[in-house]
């Protein structure tokens, strides 16, 4: 029996005005069973409308006058309890990335429960093995991992339970439902239960850890024996052991009788990995990713509510799931972009496990081959203890890099943008039938201007990004808004040819062509690929090898192996660099290094070339060399001297609105009122680098400054201005440490 008298309820509507507690009554009918987390109806407005709300705090008496105060009226049908501590990180989420408390709620919150089934369901093969092992061959080219799990899963035995796969293997009803229609299994639907299958994910091959290996288990695990769980960053390169540690670390929470969250991009969440897990912790390991609906994500955090798992894996949004009893949270690949949230609230995985992990006492271990700036500065501070992989433990080598200098090629008379290295390569592997892939890395391209005979870029000599060209022979800072005509010259060397950089995917094919008019080409660019399954086809088709050279942008660095590639040329590195964003250079060092990682996956060795006209520059010369370390700390200089995350903090205030005029006036208003207040360095406001999406006009004012809470503060204060005087058609999004600032 508790005492409480009145509740704090966040009405669920999105309004910004309406984002702030509300005291309602508890009645009598309730007063045992009202918790924090939960969801209620409540009477709300003039009209007394039956409104939902989450419960947020519980009180004994009210500010307001008790007789005006009103009754809530019962617990939601649907009602979904969140733990308080999901309160507390939804608080923690809107404090710190803004937008409202119902929405960082929503981020936070299991999605609705479904009507519980009465049914059981067992998936039946229901095709030869052969014919499932063509669709499999299908489902690896289109790249459909939740159908590869499946398909792998089938192959293993013939009758596995249905809510097996939605759970343990991460699978939707909805790709469940197309392998039916295809024809490659059935669903048996019994309404009594049967005693699951034991599904055998096969025997658990304990392997010998490595001295390097053991050394990283030993220490942390010694930490959180004497109650001293801590951050932790793992580097090591692809295939040196990283996920085993990580399930030695695991399984050693789980033993003490705690659990872990296991983040993991979607992208890398393979049948294999999830099969290591599987046969390492058998039934106690569940699944969530992006794929599931609400209601199968839903029996997922309600299976780790009630202790039935220990672990879960997914990306992002399994941070969410409400373990009771959390010992560590494992972020792979913790240099990923997907780590943040598009959508308001912005928020950061890694900050917010961070956060997490702090609150419930959890270990906190992060692991990459190209750590975030942001996690290997906060190793170097000493905040996050550093542990270092530095072997392959499947053999294997990287490719052979040669770095070719763009300017040497106009000098020697070379016009096209095959360097005469790269002609070489190309015709030695045309010769040997081997495969090529051709890269150009256009991704953010912002109509840079540079010199063709000594490479130098336009750049702002207050922020130090490059320029962008703009209409009327103009050069604008996207940043701040500096603004300068367009040289005729090049400031460097007085050269001529001062221009953007034209060559395209297009015409890179074409002079391929010209040059070897047998050779069978494919493209991917953002052209080759609008219609639904073009990506995958061009993908598919070039591992069949229907053809010996692949062009493309970056859409090609990532995902699948092709054994049979030994040539990577990266054709313009400065492309990526010239980036009018101050994480250019750690992009294209990650860039380039997966990019030349792309050569000699096979037993034939490879071999790379990067084109560049800044042979000097470091992220160019230390990513041909894989020397991270010498990244990090000519990284970090610039950061540091120019006042960027992570050294400073940045703020970007977007602001969005129908009418030009009116946007530009409100963002001009923001950017005034942060000036006056005088604690952070604002620059701007000018328009987005795409700056009419969807017929909505953008303009962004950046703030700066040394400590993150002054940014929150700033933040708070715009918001209040904005509530105070609420804009008709413009909305504000806010961007702490942006990622992606075009
Ligand atoms: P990463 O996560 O760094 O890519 P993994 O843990 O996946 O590395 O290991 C890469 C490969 O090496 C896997 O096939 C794994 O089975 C194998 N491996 C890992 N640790 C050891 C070890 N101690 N001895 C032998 N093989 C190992
Ligand atoms: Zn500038």
């Amino acid at each position: 029996m508790t005492n409480y008298e009145y509740a704090e309820v966040i009405i669920d509507i999105s309004l910004n005005s309406l984002d702030r507690p509300f005291s309602y009554h508890i009645p009598d009918a309730l007063r045992d069973k009202l918790e924090i987390g939960m969801r209620v109806v409540v009477p709300f407005g003039q009209g007394n409308k039956p409104r939902k709300a989450y419960v947020i705090a519980l009180r004994e008496d009210t500010d307001y006058d008790p007789s005006r105060v009103k009754d809530i009226l019962e617990i939601a049908k649907d009602a979904v309890s969140m733990e308080e501590k999901q309160v507390e990180l939804a608080a923690f989420i809107r404090k710190n990335y803004g937008g409202t408390m119902n929405q960082a709620l929503k981020v936070v919150l299991p999605a609705k429960a479904t009507v519980k089934q009465l049914t059981f369901r067992q998936i039946v093969r229901n095709m030869s093995r052969e014919e499932l092992i063509s669709l499999k061959g299908e489902a690896i080219r289109k790249h459909r991992n939740a159908q590869l799990r499946l398909l792998d899963a089938l192959l293993e035995q013939e009758e596995i339970p249905y809510e097996w796969v939605t759970g343990k293997l991460g699978v939707s009803g909805q790709t469940i439902s197309s392998l039916e229609k295809s024809g490659a299994l059935k669903i048996n639907t019994t309404t009594e239960y049967r005693n699951p299958v034991h599904v055998n994910a096969g025997e658990d091959k304990r392997l010998q850890l490595s001295d390097g290996q053991r050394f990283i288990v030993e220490e942390i695990d010694k930490d959180i024996n004497e109650g001293k769980a801590g951050k932790y960053l793992i580097h090591g390169i692809t295939g040196s052991g990283k996920t085993e540690v990580y399930m030695e670390l695991i399984e050693k929470v789980v033993a003490r009788g705690q659990q872990a969250i296991f983040l993991i991009p979607e992208i890398a969440l393979t049948y294999q990995t999830l099969m290591r897990f599987f046969k390492r912790f058998g039934n106690r390991v569940s699944v969530l990713n992006s794929m599931l609906t609400p209601g199968e994500k839903y029996d997922q955090c309600m299976r780790a509510a009630t202790g039935e798992i220990d672990i879960v894996i997914g990306p992002r949004s399994a941070l969410f799931v409400p373990f009771p009893n959390l010992g560590m949270i494992v972020i792979d690949e913790e240099h990923e972009a997907s780590y943040k949230s598009e959508l308001t609230p912005k928020y950061h995985a890694r900050e917010v496990a961070e956060h997490l992990a702090q609150t419930s006492g959890a270990a906190l271990v992060l692991g990459s081959a190209t750590p975030s700036l942001e996690a290997y500065y906060r190793a170097k501070s000493g905040e996050y203890r550093l542990f270092e992989l530095k072997e392959r433990l499947t053999g294997g080598s990287l490719p052979v890099v040669s770095v070719v200098d763009l300017r040497d090629e106009l000098k020697a008379g070379n016009r096209t943008i095959f360097s005469r290295r790269l002609q070489a390569l190309i015709k030695d592997r045309l010769y040997k039938g081997e495969q090529s892939i051709l890269f150009l890395n256009r991704r953010g391209y912002s109509g840079f201007i540079s010199c063709r005979a000594c490479g130098e870029v336009i750049k702002c000599p207050h922020c130090d990004v490059s320029l962008s060209e703009h209409y009327g022979n103009k050069m604008v800072c996207h940043y701040c808004g500096y603004e300068t005509v367009k040289p005729t010259l090049c400031p460097s060397c007085g050269g001529k040819y001062l221009a953007a950089f034209k060559a395209g995917t297009e015409q890179i094919e074409e002079k391929l062509k010209e040059m070897y008019p047998d050779v069978k080409v494919l493209r991917m660019d953002a052209d080759t690929t609008k219609t639904k399954d073009s990506y995958e086809k061009i993908l598919s088709a070039f591992a069949n090898e229907e053809a010996q050279i692949l062009i493309g942008t970056q859409m090609i660095v990532k995902g699948h192996d092709f054994p049979k590639v030994t040539l990577v040329g990266v054709l313009a590195a400065d492309l990526s660099l010239n980036v009018s964003d101050y994480r250019a250079a750690e992009r294209t060092f990650q860039l380039l290094t997966q990019a030349v990682g792309r050569a000699g996956r096979g037993t034939l060795p490879g071999e790379a070339v990067i084109q560049t006209y800044k042979t000097d520059h470091y992220a160019v010369k230390l990513s041909a060399l894989q020397q991270y370390e010498e990244f990090y700390e000519e990284e970090i200089a610039y950061r540091d001297m120019l006042g960027y995350p992570p050294v400073a903090h940045m703020l970007a205030v977007q602001i969005f609105g129908p009418d030009k005029d009116k946007a530009e006036k409100l963002a001009g208003d923001l950017a005034l009122a942060a000036r006056q207040d005088g604690k952070c360095a604002i620059l701007g406001p000018t328009a987005g680098i795409v700056s009419k999406v969807k017929d909505l006009y953008r303009f962004v004012v950046y703030a700066k400054a040394t400590q993150y809470s002054e940014l929150v503060a700033l933040k708070d204060m715009l918001e209040e201005r904005l509530k105070a005087n609420p804009p008709q058609k413009e909305y504000i999004q806010f961007d702490f440490d942006p990622i992606n600032t075009l």
